[in-house]
C-alpha cells in the first residue's frame, strides 16, 4: 500500500470543512506540504449554515473565555477575507452590516435587556434601540416590536461562497485534496500516529494528522475514542428564500425573540435570505421535519412579515459539531502527532481564521495563541 502523493506531507488534515479547508490553506500559505482527506470537502455544516460572524449575539453567561475568542475572530475576519479573495481570485461576500436583535412580546424585551447588560459587560457593543428606532434601521420589521438593540459589530459571510473559494485556494497553493473517506488513523510503535488509512484501503503517510472532522471527529478508527474529545451532532433546520436583489427586504441581519424562541435573518447581497435555526438534540438525525420549517417561518415572519412574498428556495439540516461547554477543542492530543480542530459548535464559520492559525502554530512547533490556550482537547476528558 502506498501513498499516491509521492512524498510525505507535512500533515494531513481529515476533513475539509470550513476548519480543515481554512487550517489547509493558511498552512500551505506558510510554506507546509499539507494534505485534506474528505469524499466531499464543503458539504459539511459549513454549507447549510448562515454565515453570522457574530460575537455579541452568541455572547452567553458562563462563556467569557469563549466570547474573548469570538471577538478576536470577528477582528480577525477582513484580513482573513481579503487574503482568501486574493489567493482564491473570488469573492466571499463578507459584509460589515451589523445586526439588529428585535423583541417581540414585552417577556422578549426584559429577556433582551438582561442579556444587553451581560453583553456590555464583556466589552461586546450591544445597544438599546426603542421600538421606532430598530424599524428606522430596518423598515421591514413588524409594526408591533417591543424594542430591540443594535450589534454594531456582528457582520456575515456568504459561507457557500467561503468554503468554494477556501477549496479553490487550497488548490492554487497546492494543498493535496484527497477525495475520499479516512476510516483510520495508523499508530506507531512508540503510541504515535503516522498517517491515514482510506476507506479504500489506501494509507497515507504523514509528520501530522489533524482531525477536523465536524461533528463525527470522534468516529475515526485506530485510537481509543476516550483519547478524542466528546463532540456530539446537534441538528440544526435551517431555510434559504429568495427576493429581488434591486429591492432588498433587509439591509442588515436581524436576530428575533420571538415569544422566548430564537430566530434569525441574514440577507445576501444577491437577494436571497437565509432563515435559522433550530437547535435540536436528535443525534445524527438529518430529516427534514414539518413542524420545524413550519415553526421557523412562524416565528421569522411575525418579526419581519414581509417574508411571505419572498420565495422558498431551499429548506435543510445540517449538524453542527457541539462540546459539553460549547467551544471548541484546538490543540495536540495525547498521542504524538496527532491534533484535534472541532467543535465549534454555533460558531465555525466565526472561528475558523483564529482556529486555523492556530493549527498553523501547533505544525510549525509554537504554542497556540493566549486566547485559543484555553480550548485545548484534554479539558473535557
Ligand atoms: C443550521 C446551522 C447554522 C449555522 N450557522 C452558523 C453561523 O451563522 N455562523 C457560524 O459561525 N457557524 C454557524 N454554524 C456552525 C458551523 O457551520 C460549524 O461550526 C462549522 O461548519 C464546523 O466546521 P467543521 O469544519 O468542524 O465541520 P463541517 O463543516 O461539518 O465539516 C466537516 C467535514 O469533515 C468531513 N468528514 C467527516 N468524516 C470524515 C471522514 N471519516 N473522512 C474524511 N472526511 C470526513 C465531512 O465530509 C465534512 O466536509 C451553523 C451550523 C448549522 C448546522
Amino acid at each position: 500500500v502506498t501513498s499516491p502523493l509521492g512524498s510525505v506531507p507535512d500533515a494531513i488534515i481529515v476533513g475539509g470543512g470550513v476548519i480543515g479547508l481554512s487550517a489547509a490553506w493558511l498552512a500551505a500559505r506558510a510554506g507546509m506540504r499539507v494534505s485534506v482527506v474528505d469524499p466531499a470537502p464543503g458539504r459539511g455544516a459549513a454549507w447549510v449554515a448562515a454565515g453570522m460572524l457574530a460575537p455579541a449575539g452568541e455572547a452567553a453567561y458562563g462563556e467569557e473565555a469563549l466570547t474573548r475568542l469570538h471577538l478576536a475572530a470577528a477582528a480577525r475576519w477582513p484580513s482573513f477575507a481579503a487574503d482568501l479573495e486574493e489567493a482564491a481570485q473570488d469573492q466571499v461576500c463578507y459584509r460589515a452590516c451589523g445586526t439588529v436583535a428585535v423583541a417581540i412580546d414585552a417577556s422578549d424585551r426584559t429577556a433582551l435587556e438582561d442579556v444587553l447588560e451581560f453583553k456590555r459587560s464583556l466589552g461586546l457593543r450591544a445597544d438599546p434601540l426603542s421600538a421606532s428606532e430598530c424599524r428606522r434601521l430596518v423598515p421591514a420589521l413588524a409594526p408591533g416590536i417591543r424594542g430591540g438593540a443594535v450589534f454594531p459589530d456582528d457582520h456575515q459571510v456568504d459561507n457557500r461562497r467561503l468554503v468554494t473559494a477556501l477549496i479553490e485556494a487550497c488548490r492554487r497553493s497546492g494543498v493535496e485534496m484527497v477525495s475520499e473517506e479516512a476510516s483510520a488513523l495508523r499508530r506507531t510503535p512508540t503510541g504515535g500516529v503516522d498517517g491515514v488509512e482510506l476507506r479504500d484501503h489506501r494509507f497515507l503517510p504523514a509528520g501530522a494528522v489533524v482531525l477536523a472532522m465536524g461533528w463525527r471527529t470522534r468516529t475515526i478508527g485506530g485510537v481509543p475514542p476516550e483519547v478524542l474529545p466528546p463532540v456530539r451532532p446537534v441538528k440544526g433546520h435551517i431555510l434559504r428564500l429568495r427576493g429581488d436583489p434591486a429591492e432588498p427586504l433587509l439591509e442588515r441581519t436581524v436576530r428575533a425573540l420571538v415569544h422566548g424562541r430564537s430566530c434569525y435573518l441574514v440577507p445576501r447581497l444577491d437577494g436571497s435570505l437565509v432563515v435559522g435555526a433550530t437547535v435540536e438534540e436528535r443525534g445524527s438525525d438529518e430529516r427534514l421535519q414539518a413542524g420545524a420549517v413550519h415553526a421557523l417561518l412562524d416565528d421569522a415572519r411575525q418579526a419581519v412579515p414581509g417574508l411571505d412574498e419572498l420565495e422558498l428556495e431551499e429548506c435543510a439540516t445540517g449538524l453542527r459539531p457541539g462540546s459539553p461547554d460549547n467551544a471548541p477543542f484546538v490543540g495536540w492530543t495525547s498521542l504524538e502527532r496527532l491534533a484535534v480542530a472541532t467543535g465549534h459548535y454555533r460558531n465555525g464559520v466565526l472561528l475558523a481564521p483564529v482556529t486555523a492559525d492556530g493549527v498553523v502554530a501547533l505544525l510549525a512547533g509554537a504554542d497556540v495563541a493566549p486566547v485559543l490556550a484555553p480550548f485545548s482537547p484534554d479539558r473535557c476528558l
